[in-house]
């Protein structure tokens, strides 16, 4: 009954991208190498899998892990480059701990990532919030620049194929129009 109540909540929000934009854009499917990678400008989500705690970082919770397992975090890349410089950073583990999700991916196992030219991290976000098994590990975590959300970077229970499966799928979804709202 909660999840109904979450699917009405979200089910108001607009599209993560335009209807008319993505007749001509390749499928939703996940990303595993930079060189796959638009270079629009737009919003992305990834799915990070860790196998070892990390340190919380400083600035949110200092003396705090982040436990191992699945994380979800959606962001936008609006510079040069666009996606693809932005989340190909994500996915090299060399590099400076700049943002909150540079704690995890320097240490991930592996990162994929969901891309949506000319979307909106903050309404991804929402959506995800409202997928079960989803969870806010620590307030504020790789939110720096957003008042609106709990937090951009998230909990998810489960196997990393399903979890994926399921975010492709929530996805897959809204970009078909086909939710009843
Ligand atoms: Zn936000």
């Amino acid at each position: 009954m909660s999840d109904k109540r979450k699917r009405e909540e979200v089910g108001s929000l607009p599209p993560p991208f335009r209807e008319e934009d993505s007749a001509d854009k390749a499928p939703l499917r996940w990303h595993r190498r930079a060189a796959t990678l638009p270079r629009d400008k737009g919003a992305y989500l990834l799915l990070i899998r860790l196998t070892a705690a990390v340190p919380a970082p400083q600035n949110v919770a200092p003396g705090r892990s982040l436990a191992r397992g699945l994380y979800v975090y959606c962001g936008s890349a609006r510079g040069p480059g666009g996606i693809a410089a932005r989340v190909g950073r994500h996915m090299r583990p060399e590099k400076g701990l700049r943002w909150h999700v540079d704690h995890l991916t320097s240490r991930a196992a592996s990162v994929r990532a969901l891309v949506f030219p000319g979307g909106d991290e903050c309404v991804l976000l929402e959506r995800v919030l409202g997928m079960e098994g989803i969870s806010v590990p620590l307030p504020g975590l790789g939110a720096s620049d957003c008042v609106r959300c709990p937090a951009h970077l998230l909990r998810a229970d489960g196997r990393a194929v399903d979890v994926a499966d399921r975010l492709q799928n929530l996805f897959e979804a809204v970009s078909r129009g086909s939710e009843d709202g």
